[in-house]
């Protein structure tokens, strides 16, 4: 059984839908938003942004072998003499890739290629740079080298039985690489979540129709749509719903049909005299929040059948903002994610910034280097909730958190970077 809004909102202290904080916000969502469990194995290079649904266990040891880590000279360490030249007489040479059979006898050494398995027997590797040639022979300097040196170990990496990777995570470039060296193809991968999301508010035009006095261009369909994207959702694009009864329940109950979550964005502010909100309502379990902080304030969230519902603000930057916060954690987890979010960086501000304590501000900023290599930022100008181009140019939002007053310049503040959400 999925648990109801109120069920949530009892087990929360001091639950107050008109004054959520922003923790709060995400608490409530973490409780709501539930991980899929339908899962399947794919082919590793489809795996990329995936979360895995089982732990991979290693079948080898990485790597397979002892080996060189550098190209140079096999030879028994225990010939090493403190303070004194070791003269070795080389009879042979180990490729990577082709293992050198035979036995070496006392005073002699092999060339040995980087990632050339370690014959029997030798267990140090002398750098080439490190030693002097002369013709047949090498001769190593006194103190240069310990016995051991320059081996890679059999299971260095991962031993066999090993769990390489966690359910959970998500498949980096790293991972696929580390799936790929132990010779596994296919991976169990939770399925990707749908998403549909729709724009509301008769203001609003699709690209295409002539511009009219009052409308603007529906940008939130975009911004949605790209950060979904980014986020690995498979996703459906339901078009701007007009402020009809018949139009908005009809997009309503074909997202629930057929998606994990829906996005809309307008129509949830409190003097909106539209009907959104009562569509919301009649169809499915929903709560109207007002949440402190800025921009972002209205939001609606709850689930309409078995579909997660975000009913974001329409502002475009609020938007932005409250996805980044609230929604892409909420899908993450929904996804199947078990990786902690990114941490907030502290960043010295180069400029003052006003600020109201009581509620959790987010500023668009650009996150830079000062000369001595530690964070700055400063924000990109016009703060508008509707200003997207601030928008583009920032790197990063500045978090200023609950309890926090006014910042002067030179005070630390923490920043969200954007790194690959946007
Ligand atoms: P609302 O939340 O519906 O009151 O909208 C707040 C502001 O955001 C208004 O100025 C709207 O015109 C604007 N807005 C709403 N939806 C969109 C959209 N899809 N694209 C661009 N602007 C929008
Ligand atoms: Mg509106």
């Amino acid at each position: 059984m999925r648990p109801s809004l109120a069920s949530i909102a009892a087990e929360l202290q001091g639950y107050d839908p008109q004054a959520l904080r922003v923790t709060e916000v995400n608490a409530f969502l973490s409780r709501l938003a539930e991980p899929v469990s339908a899962h399947d194995n794919v082919e590793l290079l489809q795996a990329l942004g995936r979360v895995l649904a089982q732990d991979i266990i290693s079948p080898i040891n990485v790597p397979a072998h002892d080996n060189s880590a550098m190209d140079g000279y096999a030879f028994r360490g225990a010939s090493l003499l403190p303070d004194q030249v070791l003269k070795l007489k080389v009879v042979g040479t180990a490729l990577a890739g082709v293992a050198w059979r035979g036995d070496l006898g006392p005073g002699e050494c092999l060339k040995i290629m980087t990632g050339a398995v370690m014959p029997n027997g030798l267990d140090t590797v002398a750098p080439q740079e490190l030693v002097t040639l002369h013709g047949q022979h090498i001769s190593i300097p006194a103190g240069v080298l310990g016995r051991g040196d320059n081996r890679r170990f059999k299971g260095e990496d991962l031993t066999e039985g090993q769990a390489a990777l966690l359910k959970g995570e998500q498949i980096s470039p790293a991972a696929l690489g580390l799936v790929a060296s132990l010779g596994i193809r296919q991976v169990p991968v939770y399925r990707r979540l749908k998403v549909a999301y729709f724009s509301t508010g008769d203001e609003i035009l699709s690209l295409g129709e002539p511009p009219r006095e009052g409308a603007v261009y529906d940008s939130n369909r975009y911004t949605v749509f790209g950060l979904l994207t980014k986020l690995g959702c498979e996703v459906i694009d339901l078009g701007v719903v007009r402020d009809e009864p018949a139009l908005l329940e009809a997009a309503f109950t074909k997202a629930a049909e057929h998606c994990d979550a829906i996005i809309t964005s307008g129509g949830v502010s409190v003097g909106e005299a539209d009907f959104t909100k009562a569509m919301m309502k009649k169809l499915g379990d929903v709560a109207f929040w007002k949440i402190a902080m800025r921009p972002g304030r209205p939001m609606a969230v709850g689930r309409i059948g078995s579909a997660l519902l975000f009913g974001l603000p329409g502002n475009p930057v609020a938007v932005m903002v409250t996805f980044l916060a609230f929604v892409r954690p909420a899908l993450l987890r929904l996804m199947g994610s078990t990786a902690p979010l990114p941490p907030l960086l502290k960043a010295q501000s180069l400029e003052t910034l006003r600020k109201k304590p009581g509620r959790t501000e987010y500023q668009r900023g650009i996150v830079g280097n000062a000369a001595d290599g530690s964070l700055t930022v400063r924000t990109t100008g016009n703060q508008g909730s509707g200003v997207l181009s601030s928008m583009v140019q920032a790197n990063g939002l500045i978090v200023l958190h609950h309890h926090q007053g006014h910042v002067a310049t030179g005070d630390t503040v923490d920043v969200m970077m954007f790194d690959g959400a946007i």
